[in-house]
């Protein structure tokens, strides 16, 4: 069986801590470097429901792509969450190591699996890291085209399907009949990145958690450039449509999709790299999307 720590070394050769954003602290965990591993679980967020399931299932590696403690910590004794998931790991031998922003950038890694489910060719990446030891463009979000134009309704639809069901839902912003064929998407929370969007030209923004104020202003800036190049003067990249126009997705949900290439290629590059096989993983099928109700009136 392949020891955690080779685990480790293949998990951050697919995923390179070096693609992180300097905020960020993926990695691993929790867990012990010389524990055999033979079980490996995936999940978006390494919730209580999705821990009880993987201790339950007597896993020994848990891979999550959202960090467990994103703050300081300063106890693991149970009084917090926090605390309390680390001690229920510790004593089920399961190790948890998370791929966040470097898996967001990766080959094969979070933008990629959502712009691929999304039916996006040629792709480049939002903002290109420059790495020498891949051939592979990385880097945050991903640029790409539909293979045909589609209306912005179209389109929402295909992203919607996508999608493993959320009780939140998909929004749209802008006119449903504009038609779209360049794309960028940005899995996880995307309202920072608008001037990086609008320079990219590109006609509809796939992301997550968009706030009211950046996406009214984006969408307010867009409809006032397609009114200025009705009449002919240049600003902006598009048509007379609003560009980017807007389609948000539930951040969870859209952050899974990377699961199901991480399932296929994780359990390969550790046979790969240690001549030793794991069982066949499976996701935890459990939403970790917060919302359980969305009101329509
Ligand atoms: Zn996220």
């Amino acid at each position: 069986m392949p020891l955690l720590h080779q685990v480790v070394d293949v998990l951050e050769t697919l995923y390179p801590l070096r693609y992180a954003q300097d905020w960020d602290a993926p990695g691993l965990v929790v867990g012990d470097l010389l524990d055999p591993v033979r079980r490996i679980a995936f999940a978006t967020d390494p919730t209580m429901a999705v821990i009880r399931q993987v201790v339950n299932e007597d896993c020994d590696l848990l891979i999550c792509h959202h960090p467990l403690l994103f703050r300081p910590v300063h106890e693991v004794a149970g009084e917090d969450i926090h605390g309390r998931i680390i001690t229920l790991l510790s004593r089920a031998h399961c190790a948890l190591w998370v791929g966040h922003t470097n898996a967001d950038s990766a080959y094969r890694g979070v933008a990629q699996a959502a712009a691929d489910a999304f039916g996006l060719t040629r792709q480049r990446p939002l903002t290109p890291i420059d790495d020498p030891l891949t051939v592979h463009k990385v880097g945050l979000g991903r640029v790409g085209e539909l293979r045909e134009p589609v209306s912005l309704e179209v389109f929402a639809h295909t992203v919607a399907d996508a999608l493993p069901h959320t009780e939140l839902g998909v929004q749209v912003a802008g006119p449903l009949d504009a038609m779209v064929k360049s794309v960028c998407v940005l899995p996880g929370a995307g309202d920072s990145m608008f001037d990086e969007v609008r320079d990219s030209g590109v006609d509809v923004y796939v992301t997550s958690d968009l706030r009211h104020h950046p996406a009214t202003d984006a969408m307010e800036r867009a409809r006032y450039e397609a009114s200025l190049r009705a009449h002919g003067i240049e600003i902006g990249r598009g048509d007379d449509q609003p560009r980017p126009l807007l389609i948000n997705t539930p951040h969870s949900a859209i952050e899974s999709l990377w699961l199901n290439y991480a399932m296929e290629d994780v359990p390969q590059a550790i046979e790969r790299a240690t001549g030793e096989s794991v069982q066949r993983p499976r996701p935890i099928a459990i939403n970790t999307d917060p919302w359980t109700l969305s009101i329509q009136e």
